[in-house]
């Protein structure tokens, strides 16, 4: 508790504020690894930490607004972390929710999720037909979507494959808006399973043919609810929720990529970058300049990010320790506080592990990073 900084500037700060919530995956053998058990494990519902590879025998701890653990449902997340801000998109507010974290730690699985395990995209556009079905006090509700990839700093339409890169702008009220963008109007969730499955194949067979593609792309999807008043003066309110599944968070240099790969890679550092300078400023509460204008994606977010708007970054991490370094850049990006506690990482269910992780960790100390 003691290591929360306090907000020092008015309550108006707390409304700006992205809500960070940490989702942990269950830990998945693999056959040709030994098996050397997490890295990371969760505390409670707000703390978890994960061992000090400068001395095995502390860990580091971190709060959060939320801790997800390994046996979290994709109800339970939707539930406590993304339900609570629909309502404000039928009043004309905006929200923003993302899946952060390196590859393979669960972002697709988070956002999108399987047919038996559908994620947070599913269930929250289900949720929004809900919500406007129940409501009738005098308005029109006509509801919108848009897809789009950012790639190397390209803004693509995901409903038009044929597009080219499509430019960003801000109309005189300060809505953010693209030009020339795809919206499509749905009326169901099966209208916008129509428009959304083939419109996610697309990404995933330009993704094997481009080598991981997806995992160097922000998929980007915006539902978008206009209501007008039936009675003059007919006002009209639009909310839009962005749902979007980031690149990896991972350093892509370190894998020692070249050419194309590190042109994109660098691309991705700066909307990644920008995003996390962006989301720091926000959560500190001093920032003298939000820098959403340096990349496209904080550029597109930023009536939707801060300000009034309701944002919610789940960052998703992995336990094993081969995503060691990923998952502590991760959380070091989604909490600026954190506690070094002398003592070792699992005293009760693997107590021969800190001796070999201590010889472990020394090697991987010595890697440089
Ligand atoms: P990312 O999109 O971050 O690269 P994925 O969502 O593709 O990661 O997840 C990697 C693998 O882990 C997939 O096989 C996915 O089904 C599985 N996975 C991720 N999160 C969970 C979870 N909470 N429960 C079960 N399986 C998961
Ligand atoms: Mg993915």
């Amino acid at each position: 508790m003691a290591q929360r900084v306090a907000v020092p500037d008015g309550a108006n700060k707390k409304t700006s504020r992205v809500r960070v919530a940490v989702r942990l995956r269950p830990y998945m053998d693999n056959p040709d690894d030994k098996d050397e058990g997490p890295c990371v494990r969760g505390l409670d519902s707000q703390n978890l930490e994960i061992i000090n590879w400068r001395n095995a025998t502390e860990t580091v701890k971190y709060h959060f607004d939320a801790f997800h653990g390994e046996q979290t449902t994709q109800q339970e997340v939707f539930v406590s972390s993304v339900k609570p801000i629909l309502p404000h998109i039928l009043n004309g507010q905006n929200a923003s929710v993302f899946a952060y974290g390196p590859t393979g730690a669960g972002k697709t699985h988070t956002m999108m999720g399987s047919s038996d395990q559908p994620g947070v995209i599913p269930r929250a556009v289900s949720e929004v037909f809900k919500l406007v079905k129940a409501e009738d006090e005098g308005w029109d509700y006509s509801i919108g979507m848009s897809y789009l990839e950012i790639y190397n700093e390209k803004v693509l339409d995901l409903l038009s494959p044929s597009s080219q890169d499509l430019p960003i702008r801000e109309d005189k009220d300060k809505n953010i808006l693209i030009p020339g963008l795809t919206l499509s109007t749905i009326s169901s969730f099966s209208d916008f399973d129509k428009h959304f499955v083939p419109a996610s194949l697309n990404r995933t067979t330009a993704s094997t043919k481009l080598n991981q593609r997806s995992s160097r792309s922000h998929a980007v999807l915006l539902i978008k609810v206009v209501r007008t008043q039936r009675a003059l003066p007919h006002r009209q309110q639009t909310g839009k929720l962005y749902l979007i599944d980031l690149a990896g968070s991972e350093d892509n240099r370190r894998t020692g990529n070249q050419g194309i790969r590190l042109k994109e890679s660098g691309a991705i550092n700066l909307s990644l970058f920008t995003l996390s300078k962006v989301v720091d400023s926000l959560n500190s509460g001093t920032a003298v300049r939000v820098p959403y204008r340096d990349s496209k994606l904080t550029r597109l977010l930023q009536d939707s990010l801060g300000g009034s708007a309701h944002s919610v970054m789940i960052t998703n991490i992995a336990p094993e320790y081969k995503y060691y370094f990923d998952t502590f850049n991760a959380l070091n990006f989604a909490s600026k506080s954190k506690l070094v506690v002398n003592k070792p990482f699992t005293c009760e269910t693997v107590a021969v592990l800190p001796v070999k992780r201590a010889k472990e960790d020394h090697k991987a100390g010595g890697s440089g990073t």
